[in-house]
């Protein structure tokens, strides 16, 4: 495939912005690039990257721009997402965007997506949220898995993540205010931002992210 989108997903952590994402990369054949994902994923290897990884990740603070950009640029070059891909957590910050052209390489993205939901809305959504320890599937305490504590789909151990924790949420949001925040309005001026309401059931979230994409990218 040599035609798919490339989607940069933004989201208050909580937006619902995990789910989304796995289905929108689904619905379109790319890879679900996630940042976070790749990043817990070294934590579990416990490679010495992972555990640097760690450190910044459980105190709720963002990784250095040089490490992230290196790390992007290497996964959107592998095969797997030379047809398209959906960027989720990339980028978070001023210094990301403006290393956006290297990280895509010759195939820049189409559309910037911001799933909208009110702060008030994701801090009760994050601290009832669930999540599976070994493939990340996402559940929450109003949405169990079947058999309490045991990922309907993979069978690994469903916990509350790491930095989950009240303290950690606060500072993330915080976070999410001052440097995600303000490049909303990078992709805007650029005329590639697309807004949708997040605050909705998730079947109604996909319909209405399909829509808005199809209608700026086709
Ligand atoms: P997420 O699952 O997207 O909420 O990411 C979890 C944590 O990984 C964040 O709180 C950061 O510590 C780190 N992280 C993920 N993406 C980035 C990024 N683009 N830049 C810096 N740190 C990141």
């Amino acid at each position: 495939m040599s035609d798919g989108v490339r989607l940069i997903v933004f989201g208050r952590q909580g937006a619902g912005k995990g789910t989304q994402c796995a289905r929108l990369a689904e619905h379109y054949g790319v890879p679900h690039v996630s940042t976070g994902d790749m990043l817990r994923a070294a934590v579990r290897d416990g490679t010495e990257f992972g555990r640097k990884a760690k450190e910044y990740m459980d105190a709720g603070k963002l990784l250095p721009d040089d490490i992230m950009v290196g790390l992007v640029a290497e996964r959107l070059a592998q095969h797997d997402a030379r047809g398209g891909w959906l960027l989720d957590g990339y980028p978070r910050t001023a210094g990301q965007a403006e290393a956006l052209a290297a990280v895509t390489g010759d195939a820049p993205f189409d559309l910037a997506v911001n799933l909208e939901v009110p702060e008030a809305v994701v801090i009760d959504r994050i601290s009832s949220r669930r999540v599976c320890a070994k493939e990340g599937h996402i559940y929450s305490v109003h949405q169990p898995p079947a058999v309490p504590g045991v990922c309907d789909i993979c069978g690994g151990e469903v916990v509350l993540r790491e930095d989950d924790t009240e303290a950690a949420i606060r500072e993330r949001l915080a976070l999410y205010s001052e440097q995600t925040a303000p490049l909303i309005e990078w992709f805007e001026t650029r005329g590639k931002l697309v807004t949708v309401d997040g605050d909705a059931p998730p079947d109604t979230v996909t319909k209405a992210l399909v829509t808005a994409i199809d209608e700026r990218i086709s």
